[in-house]
């Protein structure tokens, strides 16, 4: 076994265990990505990623997601915000743990979102930036009124089904 691996893998260990002591309610599982399921009220985390600090990371912002008791999300920009709280309350409990997150590593994560954000409001026809209804969570295109759905999940491309 790859002493490396190892290491980091008793890293990762050491701090789900700490996180599972400070936070009994909340379950943790082996996946292949980090997320939180409201649902079944579990934190996925991968524990064979290559870079062990930006794991850390991730891990704490999922507890942050799970300790703010996030749910599901329709809107995109409601999922900025959720984006932006999860990463204060992650920076927040990450003292605790000895983790110190870096502040650019949250920066580019949120830049991420905001450009797949952009991207599916991006008009399929006609490229102009529209506006997501409130109603039915179809984005309208102000120019030439297409209408279009975007998926629901943030693990999915900005992937865009046009409607009319
Ligand atoms: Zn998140
Ligand atoms: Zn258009």
């Amino acid at each position: 076994m790859d002493a490396i691996i190892t290491a980091r893998e008793t890293q990762m260990d050491d701090l789900i265990n700490k996180l599972e002591k400070k936070y009994s309610k909340i379950k943790f599982e082996e996946s292949d990505k980090f997320y939180w399921s409201p649902s079944k009220e579990i934190v996925y985390y991968n524990s064979s990623t290559k870079d062990i600090d930006s794991s850390k990371w991730a891990l704490l912002h999922e507890v942050g997601h799970a300790l703010l008791q996030h749910k599901g999300y329709d809107q995109d920009f409601i999922l900025l915000r959720m984006e932006v709280l999860a990463w204060e309350k992650a920076k927040k409990i990450s003292k605790k743990f000895s983790v110190k997150i870096d502040e650019d590593h949250i920066q580019d994560c949120l830049d991420t979102y905001r450009d797949w954000i952009y991207k599916r409001s991006l008009c399929p026809k006609c490229s102009t930036i529209s506006l997501q209804n409130n109603k039915d969570n179809k984005y309208r295109c102000f120019n030439c009124s297409s209408v279009w759905q975007v998926t629901s999940s943030k693990f999915c491309r900005p992937y865009r089904t046009l409607v009319k």
